[in-house]
């Protein structure tokens, strides 16, 4: 895969990002290749003020952007070749459990009214709570999110301007499996344990206007 910073700047790349989202990328990567993986991933993306000092678990906009979350992201995927891809996707699934157990507020995922729905409705709620989530985090920074949720008849189609994996970047392939992962995790939550098929559809750092995931309807187990 041939990842480069785009020609022209990119706006959404100096979009702050919560803190939440780099600590858990950094204690995902230290489960899965070890504390020295993760120091040489940190220099690799050019952040190496974060070894050893993580910014704190929570959903504050700190000084991180998304062009450093999406270095993080995209030097796990060049220091990992083929196993990155994996290894980015565990990223979007480890952010997806801390976030609902850590912080359930954000996206109010445990309500008891959720629990009660067909499995459809509980993932289109997910969905539309994770949106409005992320935007009433962004609302307070006066930063307006761009992110629309469509429904199909065998899919739910999650559309994303602001997306924060792969802000600058131009590449040969999708770069954001991060919410592959994230959207896997929280559809098998929100379910009861279900697992759903999630791709990633279109990118920006591909040319397309935004990043987009489809999650099937249908769980497959
Ligand atoms: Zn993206």
């Amino acid at each position: 895969m041939s990842i480069t910073d785009r020609p022209q700047p990119d706006p959404i790349a100096d979009i702050k990002l919560p803190n939440g989202y780099m600590l858990w990328a950094i204690q995902a990567m230290e489960e899965a290749i070890g504390s020295d993986g993760v120091t040489e991933v940190l220099r690799h993306a050019g952040l190496e003020r974060l070894i050893g000092s993580p910014p704190p678990n929570d959903m504050e906009l700190g000084d991180l952007t998304f062009r450093d979350f999406t270095n993080f992201g995209v030097a796990v995927l060049e220091l990992h070749g083929r196993a990155g891809k994996g290894l980015v996707q565990r990223m979007g699934r480890y952010a997806a459990r801390r976030t609902i157990e850590d912080l359930p507020g954000i996206f109010n995922l445990a309500s008891a009214a959720l629990k009660m729905l067909p499995t459809n409705k509980q993932l289109h709620a997910a969905l539309l709570q994770m949106a409005n989530g992320f935007r009433e985090i962004y609302n307070k920074a006066g930063v307006e999110l761009h992110l629309t949720i469509e429904e199909q008849d065998d899919k739910f189609v999650y559309q994303a301007v602001e997306c924060p994996s792969c802000a600058g970047k131009q590449a040969s392939e999708p770069l954001c499996a991060l919410w592959v992962g994230a959207f896997e995790e929280g559809a098998s939550w929100v379910t009861g344990g279900k697992k759903f098929q999630v791709r990633e559809v279109a990118c920006r750092a591909l040319g397309a206007p935004a990043c987009v995931w489809e999650i099937n309807k249908t769980p497959v187990g």
